[in-house]
């Protein structure tokens, strides 16, 4: 599981201050050692290991926590309160566009799990009663094409292609006056990655994004890439405005550095996760239910 090694680790810390009854500064600062350790070793950015570790301190013992009946309950309450706003707090929805259709472009580097959880996303969304059309505008990789192809057959949901000879622009446009003469409301745009990111992948995806308006850019990155996710989503966010992350392959040996970094970071939430290889093994992202799965 995710953060198995950061819950172990915090809640023996914890287990450590409950046990002491009335606390002290030092006990507190002892503790925080411990906390800023975990993080580390979680792989948390440096500096938002840092920021979290003043804050709790600061609200610990600046109230009248210590003086309190339950000290350490009230600290380990500061630490979730805390541990969630690192990841944005409650949960962040996908924006929905006033009049449909509602228009999502995905972007992501190759590998990340993009094609995959476009498909994975349409599902969900149709379960939650919307009527979504997928998009291939991978058109630099027929695989990809042929790729959400089989994905969209296997849901029973259709996708929208034109081959690999037209522009992502065209295709996309096309797609969306598709989808209203369809009566979808949802349309799911896959774009073209990179192995790594370049120049021309952006610049790509800034015509796009000034040709279809999309109510929403998801990027999809690599949770077991760690810091590098967070880079990758810093360096996308800035070029082009993230309005949200797709953490993909959080059911993998993951230490959760990125979880815990991306929206403190870039200041973009987490709005889904991907946990395994099926198409329904996408779920929203709840930050408050993750600080509370962390602390046990
Ligand atoms: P793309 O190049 O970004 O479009 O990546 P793909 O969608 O082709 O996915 C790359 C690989 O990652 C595929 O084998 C997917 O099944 C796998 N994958 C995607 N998301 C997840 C996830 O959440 N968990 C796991 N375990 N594998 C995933």
């Amino acid at each position: 599981m995710v953060f198995e090694g950061l819950a172990e680790k915090l809640q023996e810390t914890f287990r450590k201050l409950k046990s002491k009854g009335r606390l002290t500064e030092a006990d507190v600062d002892e503790a925080m050692k411990e906390v800023r350790r975990a993080l580390l070793a979680a792989d948390v950015n440096f500096q938002v290991v840092k920021s979290f570790v003043a804050r709790v301190k600061e609200r610990a013992v600046g109230q009248d926590v210590l003086s309190s009946l339950t000290p350490a309950q009230q600290v380990i309450k500061i630490v979730r309160d805390e541990l969630a706003g690192l990841m944005g707090g409650t949960q962040s929805k996908l924006n929905l566009a006033p009049k449909p259709p509602t228009i999502v472009m995905m972007v992501g580097l190759h590998g990340a799990g993009k094609t995959t959880t476009a498909a994975k996303l349409a599902n969900l969304m149709r379960k939650q009663g919307r009527r979504p059309m997928l998009v291939a505008g991978d058109v630099y990789r027929p695989a990809a094409i042929k790729q959400l192809q089989v994905l969209g057959e296997q849901l029973g949901i259709p996708v929208f292609s034109m081959g690999d000879r037209h522009t992502p622009v065209d295709i996309a446009r096309a797609a969306v006056e598709h989808a209203v003469k369809q009566g979808r409301d949802l349309v799911i745009i896959d774009t073209a990655g990179r192995l790594e990111i370049n120049e021309e992948m952006m610049a790509e995806l800034e015509t796009l994004k000034a040709a279809v308006r999309p109510h929403e850019i998801l990027l999809v990155v690599d949770a077991m890439t760690g810091q590098v996710a967070v880079n990758i989503a810093e360096t996308f966010n800035k070029r082009l405005g993230l309005d949200g992350v797709v953490l993909t392959k959080l059911d993998g040996d993951t230490r959760g550095g990125a979880a815990l970094s991306i929206k403190a970071v870039t200041g973009c939430p987490i709005k889904f996760v991907g946990v395994g290889e099926k198409l329904d093994a996408l779920e929203p992202f709840h930050p408050d239910r993750m600080a509370d799965r962390i602390l046990g």
